[in-house]
């Protein structure tokens, strides 16, 4: 097996040491974002990341400690970094420049981190391969024939492809996690409300969540310590303060794991046999392994739908050319709006804002989205019981390694069921963490495989812990994809 590139930590101690510099990170990291071109990781490079990278030297230079030294990072293109496009994979917003940074952006830079660039990623977030994208597929770096996940598929492939050590992305049923898997890297979403959503365009406000994607344990924890935390311009922002760090293999004796009944069927027998190595290798670290329940996951993915399709609806109203992207010209106001939505909106973002309009409309709003608010509300109380007796919960992150491109695009209904495992924790505000934990061979090619770790709201850190302690014992299987080595 090849090296593994350097990770964040690494390269920040790097710099602090002044073995290298901010600027050489920076050119490295775009040689290599040049070099993997074929794999349509990024919509746009930052113009503004030599800048970036020379006030990180002059901070140095005056003496300051920066934990994130001239680290290179991707955020996805939903995330919104001063004078670079936010296009969000759409064309609706292809011309759209941010005049702010995101709150998560300002952390990050405020850390001494440099933007490289924006990341590919499904229309609006809305999808499970990125290949709703407006800008083409992002490629899976593991075999280029298969996707690499969705929604944050150009995130998790920049990592997984090493153009960046760790890359931002968002989640609002499983949009970190599930790519995280398919590329085998780690995925964190955290619970509701510990990363400020200020700056991250909203698909379905009551679901979405901003969270690294890393290679190591350590660096989830240097990075969610930085862009964890209260923000005041988040409304839904808790008063949580981070403190990650990744833990040893001391943290996992002891620890009450449960596995979810429900998560055991339909998965491929390399996932099935990955989930199984991890809870033995818990077994012999001194964890406890036990069953658990969470009896209303079988309505998740409906109930899933029938919330974020009008949320979504509701927060794509705003684009219709007056104020934000791209505009058509009509001889009168409305046909301009209805013209410019006709031909800026992908398919499925005009699925969804159609199904989640009709689900909001007097006399199926009850029938429909109440309805799925009741449902969403039995599932975070399911959870709650399951936890009674356990530290964490834990499924596969996905039934499936990475699918082919183009065998699910046809066919949405078997694209939202690829979330089977993940929405759930979304509705019910939890955090959860993919741990790239093995690997399945289908057809010749071996493609990573994630297990999916649960925790109680706001034991967001109880996750990292875990991390460490799993790479302490060799229970992690982080290795560069074929060709994107060290
Ligand atoms: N696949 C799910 C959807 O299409 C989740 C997407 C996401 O987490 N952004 O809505």
């Amino acid at each position: 097996m090849p090296d593994l590139p350097p990770t964040a930590t690494d390269l920040a101690r790097a710099v602090l040491a002044r073995e290298t510099t901010p600027q050489a990170l920076l050119n490295a990291a775009r040689a290599r974002a040049e070099a993997a071109r074929d794999l349509n990781v990024l919509i746009s490079l930052n113009d503004r990341a030599d800048e970036q990278a020379a006030r990180v030297q002059d901070r140095l230079d005056s003496g300051e400690t920066l934990p994130l030294a001239g680290v290179p990072i991707i955020v996805k293109d939903n995330i919104n970094v001063t004078g670079t496009r936010t296009t969000c994979g759409s064309r609706i917003l292809a011309n759209y420049v941010s005049p702010y940074d995101a709150t998560v952006v300002e952390r990050l830079t405020g850390a001494g981190a440099v933007i490289v660039g924006k990341a590919n990623m499904d229309e609006f977030a809305m999808g499970s391969s990125t290949e709703t994208s407006a800008y083409g597929p992002t490629l899976n770096p593991w075999d280029p024939g298969r996707v690499p996940g969705g929604t944050s598929g150009g995130s998790a492939a920049a990592v997984a492809a090493n153009l960046t050590p760790v890359a931002l992305g968002s989640d609002t049923g499983g949009s970190i996690r599930q790519p995280a898997a398919f590329t085998g890297v780690y995925g964190l979403k955290p619970t509701y409300g510990r990363v400020s959503r200020y700056g991250l365009v909203a698909h379905a406000s009551s679901l979405d969540q901003i969270g690294p994607f890393a290679r190591s344990a350590s660096d989830l924890a240097l990075l969610t310590n930085v862009i964890a935390g209260h923000d005041p311009r988040d409304a839904t922002s808790l008063e949580v303060p981070p403190a990650f760090r990744a833990g040893t293999p001391d943290d996992l004796r002891g620890l009450k794991v449960g596995v979810i009944r429900e998560s055991l069927s339909g998965n491929t027998p390399g996932v099935e046999a990955v989930l199984n190595a991890t809870l033995d290798a818990l077994r012999g670290a001194g964890a406890i392994v036990t069953e658990a329940s969470v009896p209303s996951v079988e309505h998740a993915i409906a109930a899933y739908y029938l919330i974020s399709m009008p949320e979504a609806s509701s927060n794509l109203a705003r684009y219709d050319g007056m104020v934000y992207g791209e505009r058509v010209p009509a001889p009168d106001v409305a046909h301009s709006m209805t013209r410019t939505r006709e031909e800026g909106f992908g398919p499925e973002v005009k699925r969804r804002i159609l199904l989640g309009t009709y689900a909001l409309s007097s006399g199926y709003y009850d029938a429909y989205y109440a309805k799925a608010m009741r449902v969403r509300r039995l599932i975070a109380q399911d959870f709650a019981r399951a936890f009674e007796g356990v530290d964490l919960l834990v499924t596969p992150t996905s039934p499936f390694p990475a699918f082919r491109r183009g065998e699910k695009t046809s066919d949405p209904l078997a694209m939202y069921a690829a979330d089977v495992d993940t929405v759930a924790i979304n509705l019910a505000g939890l955090p959860a963490l993919s741990v790239p934990a093995g690997f399945e061979t289908v057809e010749g090619v071996r493609l990573p495989v994630g297990i999916q770790f649960i925790a109680p709201a706001l034991q967001d850190e109880r996750l990292v812990t875990l991390a460490g302690g799993l790479e302490g014992i060799g229970a992690v299987r982080v290795e560069p994809a074929p060709g994107y080595g060290g």
